[in-house]
């Protein structure tokens, strides 16, 4: 099959990268002239575990390539996959689709022939209608097949994600356009249903919703245990003992039960509003997702709180100004260099509105965590980031932290606090380290 991908992000390269790696011809759109041009010499614009390898290797093999010529992608295509951003629009929380419809008039104009075109970007329901509407309006001539095929790879583990995937939904609309569309679906995805992952045929919305629905449930445990965490340390409790009592029972499953500083990241603080305004819409509200939202943002401030209560601030007048905190790991979770929505970027505030010096380490994170937080000092690694610092707090659970050298670190710093909010170290092995521990939910 030759496939089009519109949108070389996260998400549309590395389905990319995968599809062309199952032996389809590929192309990668995007219109930002230097990822195509980092692409072209074999760098990659993301960090991603595999995809240099990946990229590289079906580039080599001539059936992956890179344009910002759209036109000249979806002239010989298949299938067109649209993998562009759906980020919240300014002031509502509605997802703005402005790219994908842009996307949609390009390929409307480009196409030559019959074509599918697969919105791959996750779009509230009824996007696949309106993206057919203009598609027939700009195209008379040509007939398409609109296709919804949402993507649930996660960062940090996408290419096994996409390769490996718990199931493929796929949905269309009962018509012939739809059954040719599903064909045409089938097809590209052989290799995965021959290796037996679930395939899903649903009806166009069905699919929508689905995406939102997983993403909405996924972001309410997590928001649960959170809430949970915070009862366990009012009564005494211990949230990981919790998480685990509870998620052994097969019906909760144990994933998705770490209690943390709130979820973040590209995907659910979007995803979750954008249903809420969804629910709006149709007069159908989700009084739980509301809720969720609610207390996510809330979270987020709190654990700044959090911090500065660490370092005296508030208590017996103590004041936090002038104190210094290290963070480590600002990236939204581990693995990748993303930095939408982390919790980390309201934890630098919080503490750089009470007069805190905020210096910081991160593995991948650093070049775009600088341009989000003017005035961070930027560290080479955990040791130089703690370096005269009244506290070190653990905001992301990248493996590297899990196993620092709790007796350099202390002796780094000018006060020993280590404030862990990724519950990822022992309380009695820090407090023997001569540390003030500080953690979630125990
Ligand atoms: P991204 O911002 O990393 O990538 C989007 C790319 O599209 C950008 O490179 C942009 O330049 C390009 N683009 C925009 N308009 C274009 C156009 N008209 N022509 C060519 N290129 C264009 O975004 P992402 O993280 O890959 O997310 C894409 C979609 O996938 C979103 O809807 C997101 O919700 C969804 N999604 C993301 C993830 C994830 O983990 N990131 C997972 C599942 C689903």
């Amino acid at each position: 099959m030759r496939i089009t991908m519109i949108g070389s992000g996260y998400v549309g390269l590395v389905s990319g990268a995968c599809f062309s790696d199952f032996g389809h011809q590929v192309t990668c759109v995007d219109k930002d002239e230097g990822k195509i041009e980092s692409l072209r010499a074999g760098r990659m614009p993301i960090f991603e575990p595999g995809l240099a390898q990946l990229v590289a290797s079906n580039v080599a093999a001539g059936r992956l390539t890179f344009t910002t010529n759209l036109a000249e992608g979806v002239a010989q295509a298949d299938a067109v996959f649209i993998a562009v951003g759906t980020p919240s629009r300014r002031g509502d929380g509605h997802a703005d689709l402005s790219y994908v419809f842009a996307a949609t008039r390009e390929i409307a104009e480009a196409a030559t022939r019959p074509l599918v075109v697969v919105t791959k970007s996750t779009v509230p329901v009824g996007t696949g209608d309106r993206v057919e509407t203009l598609l027939r309006e700009t195209r008379g001539d040509i007939a398409f097949s609109v296709v919804s095929n949402p993507e649930f790879l996660r960062e940090g583990a996408a290419i096994a994600d996409f390769k490996r995937p718990d199931r493929i939904v796929i949905g269309s609309e009962e018509s012939s356009d739809g059954e040719r569309a599903r064909e045409v679906m089938r097809e590209i995805y052989r290799p995965l249903y021959l290796n037996e992952s679930p395939i899903l045929f649903t009806g166009r919305r069905t699919a929508e919703l689905t995406k939102y629905a997983a993403n909405a449930f996924l972001a309410t445990k997590i928001t649960f245990i959170n809430e949970v965490a915070d009862l366990c340390e009012a009564v005494g409790a211990d949230v990981k003992d919790v998480a685990r009592g509870i998620g052994l029972d097969n019906r909760i499953g144990r994933k998705f039960l770490h209690a943390g500083p709130g979820y973040g990241g590209s995907c659910f603080p979007k995803d979750t509003l954008a249903l809420l305004k969804t629910a709006e819409d149709f007069e159908s509200p989700v009084r739980i997702v509301e809720a969720v939202v609610q207390v996510n943002d809330n979270r987020k401030r709190a654990m700044g709180r959090k911090v500065l209560k660490a370092l005296g601030h508030g208590e017996d007048g103590g004041d936090s100004r002038g104190k210094t905190v290290a963070l480590l790991g600002l990236t939204f979770k581990p693995n990748t260099d993303d930095m939408r929505d982390a919790p980390s970027l309201a934890i630098a505030m919080a503490l750089t509105d009470a007069g805190v010096h905020v210096r910081a380490y991160d593995p991948e994170g650093m070049a775009a965590a600088e341009a989000l937080l003017p005035g961070l000092v930027c560290c080479a690694d955990a040791y130089e980031a703690a370096a005269g610092a009244d506290a070190v707090a653990i905001v992301t659970e990248w493996d590297v932290f899990r196993a620092l050298d709790l007796d350099r670190l202390a002796k780094a710093m000018a006060r020993p606090v280590l404030v862990d909010l990724r519950n990822i170290y022992h309380r009695a092995d820090v407090e023997s380290a001569g540390f003030t521990y500080v953690a979630i939910g125990r």
